[in-house]
């Protein structure tokens, strides 16, 4: 199951940054919606996938590593048998962060601590194209993540989840991107989750910003094949009613709604 923690571009009062959470241990981006999860929720966290290195994606990881270090600890029994918070992304995103975030000024480095040998959180490079598997929940299969492009003003991924439905998509912040439809043409998609996070009077800014406004989504959504349930994420807090009722006055064979924090598309897993 995937549950929907934040789908905005910015903050507000129940508006939160991009976050997911697969089943109850898979976290896809970090941002503020991570804030909606209880602590014991956030210490069952074992990966986190980020999409690229804007605030809005990364804000909870830090905060998720102090949060949880003594509850993660205190399950291991000791430092020796710690399990770490796995952080799967990009080189660059994970240089990225290691560079600003975790650099002893703007916060501690939670890949030293609480030990070099034996810290809280651990990076892991992934390439496009590649195929992150998970260990399976409640008997059910491996849980398999598709790595897919974006095209981003920084290095920038989007993600693939398989569900017995066909592939949950997540595109990351990304402007036009062909290279995404080539990589879904043969797929079956059971929802795409695509950002819009200008409206068209600033479709400029989304231009020069590697984001899309309505009128280059629809661009976009003319390259995917059939009827396919469609989820826009990404508008700032306040501008909704405007981008949504640009996008309605889209033509398009395709079933197009707003994404709402809350949501949750697939099964639980069974424990
Ligand atoms: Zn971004
Ligand atoms: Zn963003």
């Amino acid at each position: 199951m995937i549950r929907v923690l934040g789908c905005f571009g910015s903050i507000a009062a129940r508006c939160h940054t991009t976050s997911f959470l697969l089943d109850d241990d898979i976290l896809i981006d970090a941002g503020s919606g991570v804030c909606e999860l209880r602590l014991d929720e956030l210490a069952r966290i074992d990966h986190i996938l980020i999409s690229h290195s804007h605030l809005d994606h990364i804000l909870g990881i830090p905060l998720l590593a102090d949060s949880v270090l003594k509850l993660r600890l205190a399950a291991a029994g000791g430092l020796a048998a710690l399990r770490p918070i796995h952080v799967h992304a990009l080189p660059e995103t994970l240089d990225a962060m290691r560079q600003h975030v975790f650099n002893g000024v703007i916060w501690p480095d939670f890949t030293r601590l609480p030990t070099s040998a034996h810290p809280v959180l651990v990076f892991h490079e992934i390439a496009v194209g590649q195929t992150l598997s998970f260990a399976a929940r409640g008997g059910a299969a491996d849980r398999l993540v598709h790595v897919l492009p974006a095209a981003h003003t920084v290095p920038g991924v989007g993600f693939g989840v398989e569900t017995p439905a066909g592939w949950w998509v997540f595109t990351g912040d990304t402007g036009p991107n062909p290279a995404l439809w080539q990589a879904l043409a043969d797929k079956r998609i059971a929802q795409l989750v695509i950002e819009t996070a200008f409206g068209n009077e600033e479709a400029h800014l989304a231009d020069i910003s590697g984001h899309l406004s309505p009128q280059s989504l629809a661009e976009e959504l003319r390259q995917l094949d059939g009827e396919v349930s469609v989820y826009i994420t990404h508008p700032k807090p306040g501008e909704v009613p405007s981008v949504l009722s640009q996008i309605r006055a889209l033509n398009t064979q395709h079933r197009i709604e707003p994404l709402r924090e809350g949501q949750r598309f697939g099964a639980p897993v069974a424990e």
